[in-house]
């Protein structure tokens, strides 16, 4: 087998290649399968993890992860591959691991937008929002359209000389470009700053930012909140192949208790809603939810942080039509958006407000982050200008943020000490999933009638509708059991198809002893009398769509 190493980005051969190996080498914990085709036509790789000695997935509570929704952030990618790799490799060698196999399901969906990530990761990269497909137009707008210039494989930025530029070298750093002061005279030694590319019909005066041909954000395209007028959004829900089919294949896996989705960047665990605060969440899901946060904090460092109160990029906008939403919103599943990697806690600065910072910092800040870069990456990270002729500019300078390997994504040589605990806390998610079992079974016969009992219980964290919100939306069905009985046998009390509601977990137990009484919420007891005058077999099933299913067989001779 190739051995899989994480100091690298994988291109959408490779990763593929590594998938088809494992689910060859495991094929009793690792499947391969595809949620669909891309806009491009590549195949959008799922992988389902379970022992499947121990029963199919679909009878077993189950968690999704998806990853690389947006082309740029590919270590995401590079997480959801460490999640698998580490499943299959400590299976049979950690405890914890062991059992969540055993008992539950994965579905990792390693690169949701692979069209978009094998731009990003060329020879010659292309950097898009999400897709390849062009929206809201199909014919190039004049303006600057970002492009490796140099061919040196990296996109970076131009400066240009200005004497009324708004950016200044910084005084003890002159490579590093700060903003120019309110009262800084005009004629200065200033900058004007551009992303490296080309002009379209450049008059030689005006330099507009060309919106990029691929305008889509396959995360605003998802069925809740949705609005045309949300940048991305796309013409309707769902109307992109990728996001469609992620869609399909959640509403066709109904075991799914909650879901994680890989981005990048700012190390952080956002979760719903981003439309409304925190109080208008069912009380109890936020303290789950909150719960879960803490967990998510201490296993990988990274804060929880509600997208509505700490994530807005405009104060008084929200973001629609993003996975996470949807999962809560409509199926009342824990849904989160792990922003992977943060820059600036990297190069030791605290970040509170994660999209606030981009607008106002002290310089300072710059500073320590540009010595950072050239600490870590050398001349990579923040790279030297240098003298370049561009076809329509002129004389400018090529340098600046090597944004792909400090921004957006993590150094190679940093990924996987990065992305190494977040396997730990999408292992805990599955863990804490609704677990429906047999408590106890029990037969009693006198002479050909049978009196059957069956205690079932959720031996999950979470409840077997996992939420409030999920009550709510009737996004879950109550657990059923079924009793079918052998031929001549016949039903003298109890149901052939019995509903027992939903089963408690211990998510809402108090934080203290002596805080409530241990009630058996988490039970359920289902009774038959059977008269089975020519004996057989009776076969029961207890189905709960998240909780799972166990089958159960009855002997009734005399
Ligand atoms: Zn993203």
């Amino acid at each position: 087998m190739t051995d899989i190493r994480f100091d690298t980005y994988y291109r959408y051969e490779t990763l593929t290649g590594f998938l088809r190996e494992w689910a060859e080498h495991y094929p009793n914990l690792c499947r391969l399968g595809s949620l669909g085709q891309s806009f491009e036509g590549r195949e959008i790789w799922v992988v389902t993890l379970t022992n499947f000695e121990t029963g199919p997935d679909q009878d077993k509570p189950a968690y999704w992860v998806d990853a690389n929704i947006h082309a740029t952030e590919v270590a995401p990618s590079a997480a959801a591959l460490y999640l698998i790799h580490k499943l299959l490799n400590e299976y049979g060698r950690d405890e914890k691991l062991t059992y969540v196999l055993d008992s539950r399901a994965f579905y990792v969906v390693p690169r949701l937008n692979p069209d978009g990530a094998e731009l990003a990761l060329a020879d010659r990269p292309r950097f898009l929002r999400s897709s390849t497909r062009p929206y809201p137009r199909t014919d190039e707008l004049d303006g600057l359209h970002q492009e490796d210039m140099d061919g040196d494989g990296r996109i970076l930025q131009m400066r240009l000389k200005d004497p009324h530029g708004a950016w200044k070298p910084h005084p003890d750093e002159p490579s590093l470009l700060i903003r120019r002061e309110p009262d800084d005279l005009p004629g200065g030694d200033y900058y004007r700053l551009l992303p490296e590319g080309r002009i379209r019909n450049y008059d030689g005066v005006t330099i507009q930012m060309a919106p990029p041909l691929a305008g889509l954000d396959l995360n605003r395209n998802f069925p809740v909140n949705w609005l045309p007028s949300e940048q991305g959004a796309g013409p309707f829900p769902t109307s992109e192949p990728e996001v469609r089919a992620a869609v399909q294949f959640v509403t066709d896996h109904p075991n799914i208790t909650g879901g994680l989705t890989f981005h990048t960047f700012s190390g952080v665990h956002l979760r719903p809603l981003s439309i409304a605060p925190d109080d208008s969440l069912p009380s109890q899901d936020l303290r789950t939810y909150q719960a879960i946060g803490r967990k998510g904090e201490a296993l990988t460092g990274y804060p929880a942080a509600s997208v509505y109160h700490e994530f807005k990029y405009d104060p008084k906008d929200y973001i629609k039509g993003t996975f996470d939403d949807w999962l809560y919103e409509h199926l009342g599943l824990y849904a989160w958006t792990t922003e992977i990697w943060s820059p600036q806690r990297q190069a030791g600065l605290e970040v509170k407000k994660y999209i606030e910072w981009f607008r106002e910092h002290p310089v300072e800040e710059d500073l320590k982050l540009f010595h950072w870069a050239r600490e870590i990456l050398g001349q990579d990270g923040y790279v030297e200008w240098r003298p370049f002729e561009h076809p329509q500019l002129g004389p400018v300078e090529l340098g600046g943020w090597n944004v792909m390997i400090t921004w957006r994504n993590p150094p190679p040589h940093l990924l996987e000490k990065e992305i190494a605990p977040l396997a730990d806390f999408v292992i805990f998610n599955c863990l804490i999933s609704p677990k429906l079992e047999i408590h106890t079974l029990t037969t009693e016969k006198q002479g050909d009638i049978f009196t059957i009992r069956l205690v079932l219980h959720n031996t999950g964290w979470l409840p077997t509708n996992v939420s409030q919100k999920a009550l709510e939306m009737k996004a879950v069905r109550e657990l059923e059991v079924d009793i079918s009985l052998p031929e001549g046998a016949r039903l003298l009390s109890g149901e052939m198809k019995a509903k027992v509601g939903q089963l408690a977990g211990r998510d809402d137990k108090g934080a203290v002893a002596f805080w409530a009484g241990d009630a058996t919420r988490e039970r359920a007891k289902v009774e038959w009398v059977v008269q089975a005058p020519q004996g057989g077999q009776a076969t029961i099933t207890a189905v709960h769509q998240r909780a799972g299913t166990v089958r159960v067989v009855v002997d009734l001779e005399k």
